[in-house]
């Protein structure tokens, strides 16, 4: 497969709080490894979390025994967790810090995928954009309980309030998705400062404008800061080869 990964500070903020990782190569026993994370809480906090979440989780994965992937995957958020929660305990200066993880792992013809928090993984075609992680956040909560429509809910003043994130309770539950991928497909993981700015419509027909990974991630980050870049902007993009996916 061909894999990019781009993290930009945006146009408002002063620091860059968002971290993304990629190994094309086995990470213990995984094939190969995306994640992005994004971080929160205090000037230092923020960045602070999300370096040691995925530090922690490539640690924790490169150790592994012999679980599943997806537990392979929940097991690592679920350790880096504790050591965000351990770490914020012992310094003031990091205490309440969080962040958002989603990880991913491309098996044969398919992905792994876990998430915590309200970065998302998306996978996207020439017909379609599909969102599969479901965010963690308020909004999402109002609009599937009813009340408030995806477009409301990406303008709600409320909009960054998470409802789960690795750092914020002892207790983690980590969400898993297995997703079959098909000929065409490509995979983005993102975080909100993506999201936040653009349409997903806006997101897909810069994914299918038939440019490479890099290229494509970059078009990403650039489209974000021309609608404002209020936030950090995290991209990853994945583009399995002809015979990663099921056709
Ligand atoms: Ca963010």
């Amino acid at each position: 497969m061909d894999a990019y990964a781009i993290t930009d500070i945006g146009r408002k903020r002063t620091l860059n709080q968002d971290y993304a990782y990629l190994s094309l190569s086995k990470v213990g026993i995984l094939p190969n490894l995306f994640v992005v994370a994004d971080g929160m809480g205090g000037h230092r906090g923020g960045g602070y979390a999300s370096r040691l979440a995925v530090e922690t989780i490539l640690e924790e994965i490169r150790k592994g025994g012999e679980e599943s992937p997806s537990q392979t995957l929940v097991n690592a958020i679920r350790e880096a967790n504790a050591r965000v929660r351990q770490a914020a305990s012992k310094d003031e200066m990091l205490a309440g810090m969080g962040t958002t993880v989603v990880a991913a792992t491309c098996l044969e013809k398919a992905l792994e995928v876990a998430n915590v928090g309200d970065s998302r993984l998306y996978v996207v075609n020439e017909k379609e954009i599909r969102q599969i992680t479901q965010d963690h956040s308020l909004v999402e909560e109002m609009v599937r309980f009813g009340g408030l429509s995806r477009e409301q809910a990406r303008r709600h003043p409320d909009r960054n309030i998470i409802t789960r994130a690795v750092g914020a309770e002892d207790d983690l539950k980590v969400d898993c998705f297995f997703v079959p991928l098909q000929e065409g497909d490509k995979v983005l993981l993102c975080s909100d400062g993506l999201t936040s700015m653009l349409e997903d419509e806006e997101i897909r027909r810069i994914l299918e404008s038939g440019e490479d990974t890099e290229t494509c991630a970059q078009a990403l980050v650039e489209a974000a800061n021309n609608h404002g870049g209020r936030d950090n902007i995290a991209v990853i993009i994945i583009e399995p080869f002809s015979d990663e996916v099921s056709r």
